[in-house]
């Protein structure tokens, strides 16, 4: 089974209509308050060689991503830490960046909890609000589709560590510091709220979470292949290594960028998002006029 029809399943037992958006949104009051909850453990989401200076930086940016694609602002967290009992000594370098990010990102831990494990991991639980949430569904046929930075950067920082080289150029060395350490911008939120008719973080990838906004908004979702930004690292990476740079860009995980639909196009003065596609009436994600197979990356495959 995979990991969306598990999630179909654990809808139908619990007879929940909420469940599968980045966030769940409830109106408490006349605030709208909006709950994620992410995970990242090791042999997983990455493996005991990695450094893991930015693992507390990278479990809070992933769950504020989920947050900020739903028009929010992160407000406070809960931690479960789970920690091999010869590790203890890493509590100190998690809970720096754990303090780091939230910083930068303007939240609070306000709690948590550990355990002892044979792996290590940590657990966010992530409270955020928003004056409107936006869902993956709501696109519209003829809306435009945003990006908010390159993509591709993370998968081939992971392969670079994959490599377990000691000496990587300076280029390299950006593209693993997109993996280990992602930013999230926080100025997204503000742009989502009041433009976007729907929106999706990209934590498996372009296709992948296109496909589930495609899916979600019953839209026809078409990529244009030659706008999709594509960084100078990246570029240089698939020449050393003969990739290619499209495949990294579009199928490539973890990059934390921000998809969203709008109707009409984003004044001049949004810098820094790329106009990458629109939709159509119909189904179906396409790169220019080929249709994408889904073939994200699923935990749950054995592939
Ligand atoms: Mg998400």
């Amino acid at each position: 089974m995979n990991e969306s029809s598990l999630i179909e399943k654990v809808k139908k037992i619990l007879d929940s209509k909420i469940i599968g958006d980045d966030t769940a949104p409830m109106k408490i009051g006349n605030k709208t308050l909006l709950f994620t909850n992410d995970i990242l453990l090791e042999g997983q989401h990455f493996l005991d060689h990695f450094p893991t200076v930015h693992l507390g930086w990278k479990a809070v940016s992933v769950n504020v991503s989920d947050i900020v694609a739903s028009g929010g602002q992160p407000k406070y967290l809960l931690v479960s830490l789970l920690l091999p009992k010869n590790k203890t000594d890493l509590v100190d370098s998690i809970y720096r960046g754990i303090a780091k990010a939230c910083r930068y990102y303007g939240c609070q831990v306000i709690g948590g909890n550990m355990t002892a494990s044979d792996k290590l991991g940590i657990d966010i639980f992530m409270v955020g609000e928003a004056k409107k949430f936006v869902a993956r569904r709501g696109a519209h046929p003829k809306d435009n589709l945003y990006l908010s930075g390159p993509v591709g950067d993370s998968k081939a920082g992971l392969e670079l560590l994959l490599m377990k080289r000691t000496v990587y150029e300076p280029f390299e060395k950006k593209l693993i510091e997109r993996h280990l350490r992602p930013v999230v911008d926080l100025k997204l939120k503000n742009l989502i709220g009041r433009y976007a008719t729907a929106a999706i973080d990209l934590s498996d990838g372009l296709s992948s979470d296109a496909g589930h906004l495609s899916k979600n908004s019953r839209v026809k979702l078409v990529l244009n292949a030659k706008q999709i930004p594509i960084s100078d690292e990246l570029k240089q990476f698939c020449i050393k290594y003969r990739h290619d740079p499209i495949g990294f860009a579009v199928g490539g995980g973890e990059d934390y960028r921000i998809l969203f639909a709008t109707k009409n196009r984003l004044p001049k003065t949004a810098a820094g998002l790329y106009l990458i596609g629109s939709l159509k009436q119909g189904s179906g994600l396409y790169l220019d006029k080929i249709k994408l197979a889904n073939k994200s990356f699923d935990h749950f495959s054995s592939s």
